[in-house]
């Protein structure tokens, strides 16, 4: 797929933990979830934006955005794409978030290693809830240090 990235927010205050983020929506999630609230971004297709468009507004706005944060859809269906936008923004020593709906036991070591803020876990309705970071109460955000995610009660 040419173009895999559904959108660029180049100024969201929202999906980060502290200041500005540049922010990638990747197209495209297997899972379903009911009452899901991406749904446009659900299918699989060609999107609006390349790799290589999301990774020129990484390091166009890095002087003032120390933040990066990568969503869905599933960033993890994407897995090539994702590592290397995690891998782009830590050499530019930015701090990278990751919202993904597999649980942290199916997160890849390679890419806990790329990350320092991670978003687990699908949305369940029946557990739904206001949470800042998650939509559900089987949901949690984790602090992730050198490749490790420790339990952060300010985050959940
Ligand atoms: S994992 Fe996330 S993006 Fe995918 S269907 Fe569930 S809530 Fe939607």
């Amino acid at each position: 797929m040419k173009k895999p990235i559904n959108s660029i927010n180049t100024c969201d205050m929202v999906n980060v933990i502290n200041g500005v983020a540049t922010s990638i929506w990747f197209q495209g999630c297997s899972a379903n979830c009911v009452g899901c609230h991406n749904g446009s971004l659900l299918k699989r297709r060609e999107s609006n934006h390349a790799i290589s468009d999301a990774a020129d507004s990484i390091t166009r706005y890095a002087h003032r955005n120390r933040n990066v944060a990568i969503l869905g859809g599933e960033p993890l269906e994407h897995y090539e794409a994702t590592l290397m936008l995690l891998k782009h923004a830590k050499s530019l020593n930015l701090t990278t978030l990751l919202w993904t709906g597999f649980d942290l036991e199916n997160v890849p070591d390679e890419i806990l290693s790329h990350v320092d803020y991670i978003k687990v876990g699908r949305y369940q309705r029946d557990l739904h809830g206001l949470f800042k970071y998650y939509g559900s109460s089987n949901q949690h955000m984790y602090h992730v240090i050198d490749g490790i995610a420790h339990d952060d009660e300010s985050l959940n």
